[in-house]
């Protein structure tokens, strides 16, 4: 399967330097933790999802689902395509700002403290969504 080879040879490749800077402003400079590396998963819960690639970046919108209990999967949707060729670091930034703040709108408020948390960390109690710090405790399926 010469086109995965492919993949693989790339993604160990080193990333230009632009895009390495980019990923370093990313790292450092945003107001939130971020984890991983060539695939940088920024906030906890994660709030947008970066992807380096050799010549390009994509930004992620993270769209976790509930499957059953604990267990959900990440279906993250694509924002937009930043190259390393036409793009700047400003209009990354701007994509990663505006995946964000999509995300937060996502989030809802616990019905008993307040907390506005990601739906999917939420659970219920008679139908009002409850955070997991004020469900703790109680006999309550999600
Ligand atoms: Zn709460």
């Amino acid at each position: 399967m010469p086109s995965k080879l492919l993949d693989a040879l790339l993604l160990a490749m080193p990333l230009p330097p632009v895009l390495e800077t980019w990923r370093q402003h990313l790292k450092n400079q945003l107001p939130y933790p971020v984890q991983g590396a060539q695939t940088l998963f920024i906030g906890d819960p994660t709030l947008v999802i970066v992807v380096f690639q050799h010549d390009k970046v994509e930004v992620l919108l993270p769209a976790i689902q509930w499957r059953h209990h604990d267990i959900h999967t990440a279906k993250p949707t694509s924002q937009g395509v930043i190259t390393a060729h036409n793009g700047t670091l400003e209009q990354l930034l701007a994509l990663v700002e505006n995946t964000i703040a999509l995300r937060l709108k996502s989030f809802h408020e616990c019905s008993c403290c307040g907390t506005r948390s990601a739906p999917e960390t939420l659970g219920s109690l008679q139908g009002e969504p409850v955070c997991r710090h004020c469900i703790k405790g109680r006999r309550v399926l999600f």
